[in-house]
């Protein structure tokens, strides 16, 4: 059964609390992007988004407890053990692919997307495409990694911000207003 308007409403102040929770927790070993002196990174993001993004290297990625928060469904991503996942402006990427900038590169876009759609539009897509199509074929997902074969492709360099609003308005139909949790 697909998650409906009034249990997201439930759920995303449980989830919203956590992650600023989680954000705080960790703080102290945040470090910005631009920190890590990639090489690539700043042929595709500009220099204010590498300088503002905050990367956080831990053992086994945070992931919300969504069993115990009533949403057992999605037990299969809480398990998933991630390279990488990202809340906000920032991303925690697992040690053993800290030095992997693909994955850099992908969990930026995903900085690009709760930037423009705003942490409760972001929380309710990414949600709704994970119960529809699953983690890889969600359509936050396929967008991130569509774009990190690009990079990883070594196509021409080009604006990811930019990619991201042309994307994101062919998924939503509406450039700073989606209306994407609208059809529940
Ligand atoms: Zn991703």
């Amino acid at each position: 059964m697909p998650l409906t308007q009034q249990e997201f409403r439930t759920i995303y102040p449980l989830i919203a609390g956590w992650i600023q929770k989680t954000l705080a927790q960790h703080a102290a070993a945040a470090r910005s992007v631009v920190s890590l002196g990639f090489s690539r990174l700043p042929d595709y993001y500009n220099a204010d988004m590498l300088a503002s993004s905050r990367v956080i290297v831990v053992e086994r990625v945070p992931v919300p407890p969504l069993s115990a928060m009533g949403l057992a469904r999605f037990a299969e991503f809480e398990r998933m053990d991630a390279g990488g996942v990202t809340y906000l402006d920032t991303y925690f990427v697992r040690a053993d692919h800290a030095h992997v900038e693909s994955l850099h590169f992908h969990e930026l876009v995903h900085v690009i997307q709760w930037r423009l759609l705003g942490p409760e539009k972001f929380l309710g897509l990414y949600a709704d495409g994970l119960e529809r199509f699953g983690y890889r074929h969600s359509p936050l997902e396929v967008m991130a990694y569509d774009l990190q074969e690009r990079f990883e492709l070594r196509e021409p360099s080009f604006d990811v911000e930019a990619a991201c609003r042309k994307r994101m308005r062919e998924l939503t139909g509406l450039e700073g207003n989606p209306t994407i949790l609208d059809g529940h």
